[in-house]
This record gives structure tokens, C-alpha cells and sequence, in this order.
């Protein structure tokens, strides 16, 4: 089969990362999470105090800034790298949650990130998953899936993933937060959260994990015997 490029965005908490994640052991493919890139440029700006009103400043920070993506046999997935520190679970942490959507909105920080993404993408055999994927980063990928849940279903799934690694996390901080990134993801100035004209609807409040990769493998054979040999 053709190796096409996969780009699947949505709302926070959709299970974005974990379909890209079924979808690239599947078909052998790279999985990039740019999400996480994010998240690692939101720690190092909160780390260094960089004034997010000069920019200036902000490309002064970007070009200290190197990411990488490194596969963990413990997990069986890559875990995020900020100049050369494992920031996997940091990342993660509520403070990064919290400052993350405003960081990404900066144009120095998309124009940053999306460069690196498309590199990613040149060899094809990718799927990657967060809000602009394939509307800014891949315009032209082969397949592109819009992912939505009921939100009471992804408040409950972030707030369990959450409360593993921290006790102390209530379910209204978890919704404050998933409800304050998703609105200010669709209402950048920046390649705002939209869904792509020619993306598939996958709604998977209902569906097992196992019956979102089958949907979602079938578009892939779908898409790939479309495309010339
Ligand atoms: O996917 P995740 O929830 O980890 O993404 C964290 C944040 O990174 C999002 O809320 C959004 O502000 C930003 N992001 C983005 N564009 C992407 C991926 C993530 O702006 N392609």
C-alpha cells in the first residue's frame, strides 16, 4: 500500500494521540504528536520568563530552542525532548496546560513548530495529530480526520489520566482547562482549530478503541487504492 500522510485534529481530549498512536503500529508509520511540541516551546517560555510581548524576545527564545522526538522501549512511544531533556511527563503538568494555548497562538511559535512538522511529513508514512494538521500543516494530505467526542466524555478521560499522576486534580480544573484551550484554539488570529473542508467526521463518544481503528484503517485503504501506484 502507498504511504499517505494521516492528519487527525479536533478538540482537546478527543483521543487524537491515542487513534494516531493505534493508526502507526498498525501501518508501520511515524507518529508525531505536535501537541507535545507545543507543550515543550510553553515550558521552556515559563522556565525562562520570556516576555511574550516582544517579539523579538520570542524568536530570540525559539533559536535556543531545539525538539526532538525519541522512541521509549519501556512505552513503546516517543517521548517529547527539549535540548536534550526528556520533558515527557512535564509536559503533561497542569501549569504547561494552562499556558500552552496562549503560547501557541504566537505567530513566531506556529511559523517555529509548523516548519518542523512539514519536514517530518516529506517522506510520507505519517500520521499526526492536533488542531491545524490538515489545515495549515498538510493542506494536501491524503487523509484527514476531524476527531470529536461528547464533552462530558472527554472531561471524564482527561480527568483520569490526570488523577494517576496527581491526586489533588479536581473535575471542574479539568473542564475549566479543556473548555478555555478549546475556545481559545478556535478563536486565534493563527491557523485556528477548524475543521478541514475535505475531513472525515469521526465521533467516538460511543466507539471501543477497537472500532475507531477499524473505521479508521478502512479510510486508509479507502484513500491509498485512490492514489496512483
Ligand atoms: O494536543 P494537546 O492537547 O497536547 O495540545 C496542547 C495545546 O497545544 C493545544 O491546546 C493547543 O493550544 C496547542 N496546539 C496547537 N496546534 C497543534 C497542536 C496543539 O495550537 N497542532
Amino acid at each position: 500500500m502507498k504511504k499517505i500522510i494521516i492528519t487527525i485534529d479536533g478538540f482537546s481530549s478527543c483521543g487524537k494521540s491515542t487513534l494516531a498512536k493505534q493508526l502507526a503500529k498498525e501501518l508501520n508509520y511515524v507518529f508525531v504528536d505536535s501537541g507535545a511540541m507545543y507543550r515543550a516551546i510553553t515550558l521552556y517560555f515559563l522556565r525562562n520568563h520570556v516576555n511574550t510581548d516582544s517579539s523579538e524576545d520570542v524568536i530570540k527564545a525559539l533559536t535556543n530552542i531545539e525538539l526532538s522526538f525519541e522512541y521509549n522501549d519501556r512505552t513503546g512511544k516517543s517521548d517529547m525532548y527539549l535540548n536534550d531533556e526528556n520533558v515527557e511527563a512535564l509536559i503533561r503538568d497542569m501549569l504547561v496546560s494552562e499556558n500552552v494555548s496562549t503560547i501557541a497562538a504566537l505567530k513566531e511559535v506556529r511559523e517555529f513548530a509548523v516548519e518542523q512538522q512539514q519536514k517530518m511529513g516529506e517522506k510520507k508514512g505519517i500520521v499526526m495529530d492536533g488542531r491545524d494538521i490538515g489545515t495549515t500543516v498538510f493542506p494536501n494530505a491524503e487523509l484527514k480526520i476531524f476527531m470529536t467526542a461528547d464533552p462530558h466524555v472527554r472531561v471524564e478521560r482527561r480527568f483520569k489520566e490526570l488523577y494517576e499522576k496527581n491526586p489533588d486534580i479536581t473535575i471542574e480544573e479539568v473542564k475549566r482547562n479543556l473548555e478555555m484551550r478549546d475556545y481559545m484554539d478556535s478563536n486565534r488570529e493563527f491557523s485556528p482549530l477548524r475543521q478541514a473542508e475535505d475531513a472525515i467526521v469521526l465521533n467516538n463518544s460511543n466507539l471501543t478503541m477497537a472500532e475507531q481503528l477499524k473505521t479508521a484503517l478502512k479510510w486508509v485503504k479507502e484513500r491509498s487504492a485512490t492514489l496512483i501506484m
